[in-house]
């Protein structure tokens, strides 16, 4: 077979015949070599290859600030990055201006950490040249748009914009069809590529789209909206075209897979698809090809769902295996994904050491399989511009870190070059100019102590924790210098108590009107990768104060720590595997050894007391690393920035992806 003209002729043959790409030449994708692209659909296609197929509800790729793709048309009015709104207590700027970034909206099929892990992960396997397929689903109205609003807290729009005019994204003339109800509704396949840093090694992105003229209405829009959670059907049916779909769409390209990794509960119907017909040995050989990974210790991240609703979209046969493996332990009638996930995966892992514990108390039964690969983030997406600088500049000690990530590690040898932290502190310095030219309007400073809390606004992260009592913040700031605090962050539409949170954090805010030259609170809408890829950067401390042991792993302190970035953290998550690497201040409640705890006692007074203790020490430390070189050198400021970048040799997809080919994927 001559596998170039497969992947010429058969993969980029697009639906509309008239449509011609021009981005894509003889030997180029969208500006990149197209040698890679052949190179992987060969892999994927061959049988006597190992491969992977890697199943999640959502990715985000960052393709708005690693490896764009390059178009040669305009990009489109509806993929350019809305700015973002500005909630702050100084409110008359709020009116005039918005924080303008990027001008390339991110693929917006995304809602948060869990789709950065796995854009990430697509992107180290890339690194690795392992041959692994991405499958997921192209939201066409993406997760939401948010609007902060002081008495809703957060008004909700869709997500406008136009694939098939995002660079790099092809609609291929390939379909598979899956039976929700009555009707059979038909997917598209979509595809992506995800390159290696180097351009040699490429990650194709399969993506499923029931936005189609010849599907009803109500179908159109079933790959609409992620995560739609409205009633129980939506989350039956948009699971099921993830699981079917997915399985169906690989087999339709041809590709030979010997490993499905369902990356949460989500995709938990792919074994489904596979299982119906089996005998009992065919089903324990299926059971070795397919893995899972579990990522929340929190309940409602688990799909626990009525069997009266499966009923509707699966036929009796399917319904039966659903409750041979999936039946829920605490109620009968529902089927729970990751008791099903649990039975029917030859591996299972939890995200971090302390998530592993965790799991194996909450499920006894499985305590034997779980294992612990702790999560990462991808190095070369997630270093700044001046922190690539550095880095490369100190390329002789660190080592070709952008080739192997591990070798971060490395900047420990730097801790007593005076030069290296120099040139550290200055490259921080000019990330922070970055930061504070882009909120020129709200006069934030780069001489004053900044610190962020950004990320979903699910309860448990405790947004509202460091405003508990702003009289002591303000306080603080009189006796040790002004503090600038940044907020960001979504709370899904359905989750009453993260929109509430929001809405508090908004009053606070308003009540501090007066105090913005003592303590600046800005509040900006839209979290997503591209200011996440600033603000990570950009600040002096970065805040993460989970409830333990609530936050599986938390990976946006792993994009802080890379730049240097001191942390502020509860002990919970990956945390607790740098625990004694002094990257900043550790505080607050922590469960007993063997205990979970609850999930709703938040602990608000007695953990914002303690914020309120360590993060008058970093400020301390800041002011006079701020004030003096001198101090700098000498009072564990900029130690701790060193011991963060080095923990950065771990705490990343490179060696999380090795982990994994180790005991789950074995290429
Ligand atoms: C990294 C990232 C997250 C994850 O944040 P956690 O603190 O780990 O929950 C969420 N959203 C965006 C946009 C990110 O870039």
């Amino acid at each position: 077979m001559n596998h170039e003209s497969t992947a010429d002729a058969g993969e980029f043959k697009i639906y509309n015949g008239e449509y011609k790409n021009l981005d894509i030449t003889d030997d180029t994708f969208y500006g990149y070599p197209k040698v890679g692209i052949i190179e992987a659909e060969r892999k994927l296609l061959d049988p006597n290859t190992k491969s992977v197929g890697y199943f999640s509800m959502e990715y985000g790729l960052a393709t708005s600030v690693y490896n764009s793709m390059k178009s040669s048309r305009e990009l489109n009015e509806e993929n350019r990055r809305y700015p973002s709104e500005v909630f702050s207590n100084i409110r008359s700027m709020d009116y005039f201006h918005k924080v303008r970034i990027n001008n390339m909206k991110e693929m917006p099929i995304y809602s948060g950490g869990l789709g950065i892990l796995a854009g990430d992960t697509l992107k180290s396997a890339a690194d690795l040249g392992y041959s692994l397929v991405g499958v997921g689903t192209l939201w066409s109205k993406g997760y939401f748009m948010q609007n902060f609003c002081l008495v809703d807290g957060q008004n909700v729009n869709e997500v406008r914009w136009e694939p098939k005019d995002y660079p790099g994204l092809i609609p291929l003339d390939k379909y598979v069809k899956v039976k929700i109800g009555n009707d059979k509704v038909t997917l598209r396949i979509w595809k992506y590529y995800v390159f290696s840093y180097d351009h040699k090694h490429v990650i194709p992105l399969v993506l499923l789209d029931s936005n189609l003229d010849e599907n009803p209405p109500w179908a159109r829009d079933l790959t609409g909206q992620l995560y739609k959670s409205d009633n129980v059907w939506w989350k039956i049916v948009q699971r099921k075209i993830l699981g079917y779909g997915g399985v169906r769409a690989l087999r339709e390209l041809g590709y030979s897979i010997d490993k499905f990794h369902l990356n949460e509960g989500h995709a938990a119907f792919a074994f489904l698809e596979k299982v119906v017909g089996l005998d009992n040995s065919g089903i324990k050989d299926l059971k070795k090809s397919f893995a899972y990974t579990c990522h929340t210790p929190v309940k409602a991240g688990h799909d626990r769902l009525p069997i009266s609703d499966l009923e509707k979209v699966f036929y009796n046969d399917e319904i039966d295996i659903l409750k041979k493996y999936g039946i829920d332990k605490e109620n009968d009638k529902l089927i729970n994904l990751t008791y099903f996930c649990m039975n029917v995966c030859d591996t299972v892992n939890a995200v971090a050491q302390k998530h592993g514990e965790v799991t194996k108390i909450q499920f006894p039964t499985y305590e034997e399989k779980i294992q612990s690969i702790t999560n990462g983030i991808h190095i070369p997406t997630w270093t700044s511009d001046n922190f690539r600088e550095l880095f490369n500049k100190y390329k002789d000690i660190l080592g070709d870190w952008e080739r192997d990530s591990r070798l971060l590690s490395n900047a420990d040898k730097l801790r007593d070059n005076p030069e290296f932290k120099e040139d550290l502190w200055i490259a921080h310095k000019k990330n922070k100019a970055q930061l504070t030219e882009v909120l020129k309007h709200w006069f934030v400073k780069d001489d004053v102590f900044t610190i962020v809390w950004a990320r979903r606004a699910t309860p448990y992260k405790r947004l509202t924790l460091i405003m508990q009592e702003p009289e002591r913040l303000l306080e603080m700031a009189k006796r040790v210098g002004p503090i600038q605090i940044i907020f960001a962050g979504k709370a899904h539409p359905n989750d009453d108590k993260g929109v509430s949170n929001l809405r508090a954090l908004l009053q606070t805010i308003d009540g501090l009107t007066e105090h913005s030259d003592e303590v600046k609170v800005i509040c900006l809408e839209n979290y997503d990768i591209n200011l996440a890829k600033m603000l990570t950067s950009s600040v002096d401390v970065w805040l993460n104060n989970p409830l333990p042991p609530f936050e599986a792993s938390g990976t946006s302190g792993m994009k802080a720590i890379l730049n240097g970035v001191v942390q502020l953290s509860t002990l919970d998550g990956w945390v607790v595997e740098a625990k004694d690497a002094n990257i900043g201040r550790i505080f607050g409640y922590s469960p007993k050894e063997g205990e979970i705890g609850s999930e709703t006692d938040f602990k608000m007074q007695e953990d914002a007391n303690s914020l309120y203790n360590s993060l008058e020490e970093l400020m301390e430390l800041y002011y006079q690393a701020e004030h003096s070189v001198e101090a700098r050198l000498t009072n564990g400021w900029i130690s701790m920035m060193i011991n963060c970048i080095a923990q950065s040799g771990f705490f990343n997809t490179s060696r999380m992806a090795i982990d994994y080919n180790k005991s789950v994927w074995k290429f």
